[in-house]
C-alpha cells in the first residue's frame, strides 16, 4: 500500500480577475521511502500542491481531493486531523533556507523548540538537536551559531535538520538547491538521498531544474498549468520523454557533452484565472493537431509506470 496518495487534488485562489485555479486533478502515490520529483517551470502549481499536502493552506483554498496517508485522508477533518501529523508524518524543506530559519534565534534553539512543541523536553531536545546536526553533517557546536553565521550550504543543512526534529516519514523539499553553487548542490542533493537510504524517509522534491531530478529521484511527474501532464521513472523522463512539453523541458537543460543544442520554450503558461479549452500547452505546442485547440487530452496511463496526457500519445497507445 502506498504511504502517501494525493488524489483529484483541486487547489483554487479568489482574486480580482476570477479563480485562481493553481492546482487541477493532481494524483500521485508515494511508498515508504520512494523517491518522487515534481517537476515544472514556476507557477506551475508544484508549491501548492506541497502546501496544500502540508495543509499550510489558506482555508476554502483546497477546493476538492484528498491526501491520504496511510490510507486515511488527513485534509477531510481540517486543522484538527492535520495537526498531529504536520511535521512528525509529514514535514517540509521550505524554499530559501535562509527564509526558512528565525534570523534572531540560534539555530539550535529553533530544533529544540520544535521538538519541544510536538511533545519532547527542553534536555531531549538538547540531544537531539547534537544528534541532527551531526545526521546532517555539521558540527554540534553549530546549535550556537545565528542563521547568518552560517554558508547557503550550512544554512540548507540546518534546515533539513529541523524538517528532521520529528522524526518524518515524509519529508517534502521546495526547490532545495536554490540559490546553491553546482557543488553545493550536489552535496545537498548527496546528503537527501542518504537520509532517506538510512532513514526510510520517502521524499517528494519540488524542481525546475530537471537535471537534478536522476541524481535524488526514482520517479518524476511533470507538472504544467496546475496538471501533471507525464509521469515516468525519471530516466525515461529524460532519456525518453513522451510528452511534446516533457522533450521540450529536456532540450532547455544544458548538455554537459555539447552534443545537443540548448534551447527555450517560446511563449508563456496560460493564465490560469481563465477558463483553460483544449490543451493548455497548445499554444506553445509544435506538434499540435487540430483537436489539441478543443479537446484536453486526459492523462492516459501506458503502462509500466508510466502516464501521458497528449492526444499524440493516445494514437500511439
Ligand atoms: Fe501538443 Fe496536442 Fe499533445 Fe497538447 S495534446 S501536447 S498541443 S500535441
Amino acid at each position: 500500500m502506498s504511504l502517501l496518495s494525493v488524489r483529484d487534488l483541486e487547489v483554487g485562489f479568489d482574486a480580482p480577475a476570477g479563480e485562481v485555479r493553481a492546482v487541477r486533478s493532481v494524483s500521485f502515490d508515494l511508498a515508504p521511502g520512494e523517491r518522487v520529483a515534481l517537476v515544472g517551470e514556476s507557477g506551475c502549481g508544484k508549491t501548492t500542491t506541497m502546501l496544500a499536502m502540508m495543509g499550510l493552506l489558506p482555508a476554502g483554498a483546497v477546493v476538492s481531493g484528498q491526501v491520504l496517508l496511510d490510507g486515511r485522508d488527513i485534509l477531510a477533518g481540517g486543522e484538527s486531523s492535520m495537526r498531529p501529523h504536520r511535521w512528525t508524518d509529514i514535514a517540509m524543506v521550505f524554499q530559501g533556507a535562509m527564509n526558512a530559519l528565525n534570523p534572531v534565534r540560534r539555530v539550535g534553539a529553533q530544533i529544540v523548540e520544535a521538538v519541544r512543541i510536538h511533545g519532547g523536553s527542553r534536555r531531549d531536545g538538547r540531544s537531539r538537536t547534537r544528534e541532527l546536526l551531526e545526521l546532517v553533517g555539521l558540527p554540534a557546536d553549530f546549535a550556537a551559531r545565528y542563521p547568518h553565521e552560517l554558508s547557503g550550504g550550512q544554512r540548507q543543512r540546518a534546515v533539513i535538520a529541523l524538517a528532521l526534529a520529528c522524526e518524518p516519514r515524509v519529508l517534502l523539499a521546495d526547490e532545495p538547491t536554490t540559490a546553491l553553487d553546482v557543488i553545493v548542490q550536489d552535496q545537498i542533493v548527496t546528503l537527501l538521498r542518504e537520509l532517506s537510504d538510512t532513514l526510510g524517509l520517502a521524499v517528494v522534491m519540488v524542481t525546475h531544474d530537471l537535471a537534478l531530478v536522476p541524481h535524488l529521484c526514482e520517479r518524476a511527474a511533470v507538472m504544467y498549468a496546475g496538471s501533471i501532464v507525464e509521469t515516468a521513472a525519471c530516466a525515461d523522463i529524460v532519456q525518453r520523454p513522451a510528452h511534446p512539453y516533457t522533450r521540450r523541458l529536456v532540450d532547455a537543460t544544458p548538455d554537459l557533452a555539447g552534443l545537443r543544442p540548448l534551447s527555450s520554450i517560446p511563449g508563456v503558461p496560460p493564465r490560469l484565472d481563465q477558463v483553460l479549452s483544449g490543451c493548455p500547452f497548445q499554444p506553445r505546442c509544435t506538434d499540435a493537431v487540430e483537436s489539441c485547440e478543443t479537446t484536453a487530452p486526459p492523462l492516459l496511463d501506458l503502462g509500466a509506470g508510466r502516464s501521458c496526457a497528449c492526444h499524440l500519445t493516445e494514437v500511439v497507445a
